[in-house]
């Protein structure tokens, strides 16, 4: 059996437009992309991509040579699909519809987004909340083979999603026809930051994986790799360059070297030495090329 390969990327710039990101991943080596289809400080629940921008995006998938299902949109910040605030959720849930209409409509393997915050501190009914609004999104966009990806997130204040409990209770409650077309992805950060100590040994990085496969029933859909500024449990959601964080590069070696770590889109979102390139210039990011090559080296020992 031949190993699947294993897709490193980033989550490039994309000003000057999407294409211009994939142009970027593509002059960098990368094989997967993050990207935002909208700004991510908004709610963004009445944005529809054009489709023309839908064709140059591909287009320059196309050039790079980067397989859109190995394309992840991230979604916006600001949704709480958590909230108790019924008006909150009302607009987070049409946001998170639009978040799939959008990532959809690009042909992108997924969209990944945030859970929320359980503001009231009721953590079982804001999972309900979180399948109920990702069940909606999913039959608001019946067709397409963009899948609706649940990120765990670093545990600060009543955030939902820390625990693989918690992430296989959001999973399990969609009802089963819709079930295939969503998932879930890994934040090394996040993890780190919520407690799960990636940084000691292989054996905790792999007893990680096999903690959310349990739960969940299935391997992640993409990895996050990012080291974390913040300490183990701190819950701080900082993001630091690979092997420059309080994880250290060995952990990101042990899991790209997991067979689960294969075939799915694993991208940084680590500090860029050029955050804002001109909407021309296609360069990648310095450190993020980089890091790559740490992370393709890391994988390979
Ligand atoms: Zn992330
Ligand atoms: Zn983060």
């Amino acid at each position: 059996m031949t190993k699947k390969p294993l897709l490193l990327g980033a989550h490039c710039a994309d000003t000057g437009g999407i294409p211009m990101a994939a142009k970027r991943a593509g002059r960098g080596g990368m094989q997967a992309l993050q990207i935002f289809s909208a700004i991510p400080k908004f709610y963004n629940d009445k944005v529809s991509v054009k489709p023309d921008r839908i064709a140059r995006f591909q287009a320059a998938l196309a050039e790079a040579g980067i397989d859109p299902a190995h394309v992840i949109v991230h979604a916006g910040y600001v949704l709480n699909c958590a909230t108790p605030d019924e008006v909150k959720w009302e607009r987070a849930s049409v946001a998170l519809a639009k978040e799939l209409e959008r990532s959809t409509a690009l042909g992108v393997g997924g969209v990944c987004f945030h859970p929320g915050a359980a503001t009231d501190g009721d953590r079982d009914a804001a999972i309900a909340r979180v399948s109920e609004a990702m069940k909606r999104a999913l039959l608001a966009v019946p067709d397409g083979s963009t899948r609706l990806l649940i990120e765990n997130t670093a545990g600060a204040g009543t955030t939902v999603g820390r625990t693989p409990e918690e992430v296989g209770g959001m999973l399990s409650a969609l009802p089963k026809a819709l079930r295939k077309r969503a998932g879930y992805g890994l934040d090394t950060c996040h993890l780190y930051a919520s407690g799960y100590d990636l940084a000691n040994s292989r054996q905790d990085v792999t007893a990680v994986l096999d903690a959310f496969e349990a739960a969940t029933g299935e391997s992640p859909s993409f990895l996050h790799l990012n080291d974390s500024e913040g300490a183990l449990a701190s819950n701080k959601d900082r993001h630091a360059r690979i092997g420059r964080g309080e994880i250290g590069e060995d952990a990101f070696g042990w899991l790209l070297q997991d067979e689960r770590a294969r075939g799915i889109p694993c991208v940084m979102e680590t500090p860029q030495e050029n955050g804002e390139p001109a909407e021309d210039d296609d360069t990648p990011d310095r450190w993020d090329v980089e890091d790559l090559a740490l992370l393709r080296a890391l994988s390979e020992r």
